[in-house]
C-alpha cells in the first residue's frame, strides 16, 4: 500500500490546488451580478481555448451529455448521419443516433488505427443526403487520434456538418474550430480542463446553427439555442454547476498564462517522452495509427494480463491509470498525460509501469524507460 495517490487516468485528472481552493469559496447565486461577471469572463476564455468567434455553450453534464446535445440539436428522426467508429467513444455516437431514430452510416475503423479520411469521403459521396459526420479527435479507448482537420475540410463546402468529440483533445492539442471548419465541437471538464467532472462544452458554427433551426429530435434539458440566447446576458437556462464554473475561471486564467501554444507543447513533450520511455522499457505501444497526445495505450507484455498491471499500479504503488476496454481488456493498459500533468508525472508513470511489471515477475528493462524519458524531458 502506498501513502500517496497519483491520478494518471484519461479522466478524471488531478485538479490544481489553486483551482480546488477557488471552488471552496462560499456559493454565489446564479442570477446575481457576481455570477454575471464570472460568466462573462469564462465565456471569453472558452472562445480563446476553442479558437472561435462563436459562443461556446456550457452544460451541467458529463461529456456524453454534450455528445447527446450534438445529435439532438442538429438532426431530426429519420435524418442520415455518418459516424466514425474506431473505439468505444466512436461507437457511442452510433448509439446516441440510434436512440433518437437517426439513420447511421458507420465508417468502421479497426481498433488501434486512425480513420482514413478517404473512407469518410467515400461515405459522403455515397450518401449525399447525410446531414452530419460524427468523429472523435482523440479516441480515448484505443489511444488513437483521428485527422479531424481533413474531415472538416471534406464537409466545408457541403451541406453536412462535422461534429467533433474533442473531449480528450481540447486543451491538449490544437483544435482551431473556426480555421478548420469544425461545426460542432464538444469537450468536457474532467479531461484537458483539469476540473472535476460535471461540465460539458459545445461550440457551434453558423452553419450548424442553420441546421439547428430545422432539427426535430426531441430535446428539453440540452437546448443549445436557448443556451445561446441566455449566454448573451451571461446566464444559463437552468441552474449551472456554479462551483465548477468558478474553477473554470481559474483554469482558463492558467491556460492564458501558459498560452495555447505552451499547453500544446507541454502535452506533446510529455506524450513523446511517455511513448519513447515505455519503448525503452521494452514495451510495445498499442496504436498503429497516430497516437493520441492525451493518453498512451500500452500492450501488456506477452503472457501478462493488462488488468493485473493496472491493478498492481493502483494497489502497490498508488497509481491510478486505466485498463483496456471491451476487446482490449487484458491486452492493453492506458496512461494519461492529460491536463494538470508535467515532467514528473511522466517520470512517475514510466517508473511505476516498470516497477509494477517487475513486481508481477514480468520482463522489463528496469530504469531504462525512466532514463530515456529523463533524457527527453531535460530542461533546455
Ligand atoms: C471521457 C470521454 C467522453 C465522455 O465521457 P463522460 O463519462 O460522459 O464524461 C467522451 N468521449 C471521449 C473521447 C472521452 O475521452
Amino acid at each position: 500500500m502506498s501513502l500517496k495517490k497519483y491520478l494518471l487516468a484519461p479522466g478524471p485528472v488531478p485538479v490544481p490546488p489553486n483551482v480546488l481552493n477557488a471552488m471552496a469559496a462560499p456559493m454565489i447565486h446564479h442570477r446575481s451580478p457576481d455570477f454575471v461577471e464570472l460568466f462573462a469572463e469564462v465565456k471569453e476564455g472558452l472562445k480563446y481555448l476553442y479558437q472561435t468567434s462563436q459562443p461556446v455553450m456550457i452544460l451541467a453534464a458529463t461529456g456524453t451529455g454534450g455528445m447527446e446535445s450534438a445529435v439532438t440539436n442538429f438532426l431530426s428522426p429519420g435524418d442520415k448521419a455518418i459516424y466514425v467508429n474506431g473505439g468505444k467513444f466512436g461507437e457511442r455516437w452510433g448509439k446516441i443516433c440510434a436512440a433518437y431514430g437517426v439513420q447511421t452510416v458507420e465508417v468502421k475503423v479497426e481498433w488501434g488505427r486512425s480513420v482514413d479520411p478517404a473512407a469518410v469521403k467515400a461515405a459522403l459521396d455515397a450518401n449525399p443526403d447525410a446531414k452530419a459526420v460524427y468523429v472523435q479527435a482523440s479516441e480515448t479507448s484505443t489511444g488513437v487520434a483521428h485527422d479531424i482537420r481533413a474531415i472538416g475540410e471534406l464537409t466545408r463546402n457541403l451541406a453536412a456538418i462535422t461534429v467533433v468529440d474533442a473531449i480528450t483533445a481540447m486543451g491538449v492539442v490544437n483544435v482551431p474550430m473556426d480555421e478548420w471548419g469544425l461545426d460542432v465541437v464538444v469537450s468536457g471538464s474532467q479531461k484537458g480542463y483539469m476540473l472535476p467532472p460535471g461540465l460539458a462544452f459545445v461550440g457551434v458554427s453558423e452553419k450548424a446553427w442553420r441546421l439547428n433551426a430545422t432539427a426535430k429530435c426531441p430535446h428539453f434539458y440540452f437546448d443549445l439555442a436557448k443556451e445561446r440566447k441566455n449566454l448573451e446576458t451571461n446566464q444559463t437556462v437552468f441552474t449551472p454547476a456554479v462551483s465548477l464554473i468558478v474553477g473554470l475561471r481559474e483554469v482558463l486564467k492558467m491556460v492564458r498564462q501558459e498560452t495555447l501554444q505552451g499547453v500544446f507543447e507541454r502535452h506533446d513533450r510529455l506524450a513523446h517522452a511517455t511513448r519513447e520511455g515505455l519503448k525503452a522499457s521494452g514495451l510495445r505501444l498499442y496504436p498503429v495509427g497516430t497516437p493520441s497526445t492525451a493518453v498512451t495505450a500500452v500492450m501488456a507484455p506477452e503472457g501478462m494480463d493488462g488488468q493485473e498491471i493496472y491493478k498492481t499500479l493502483r494497489t502497490k504503488y498508488g497509481v491510478t491509470a486505466a485498463g483496456g476496454q471491451d476487446q482490449l481488456k487484458g491486452t492493453v493498459f492506458r496512461i494519461a498525460q492529460l491536463g494538470y500533468a508535467d515532467t514528473f508525472d511522466t517520470i512517475t508513470a514510466v517508473a511505476a509501469v516498470e516497477m509494477a511489471i517487475t513486481t508481477l515477475g514480468g520482463k522489463v528493462n528496469l530504469g531504462a524507460g525512466v532514463k530515456r524519458a529523463q533524457e527527453l524531458l531535460l530542461a533546455k
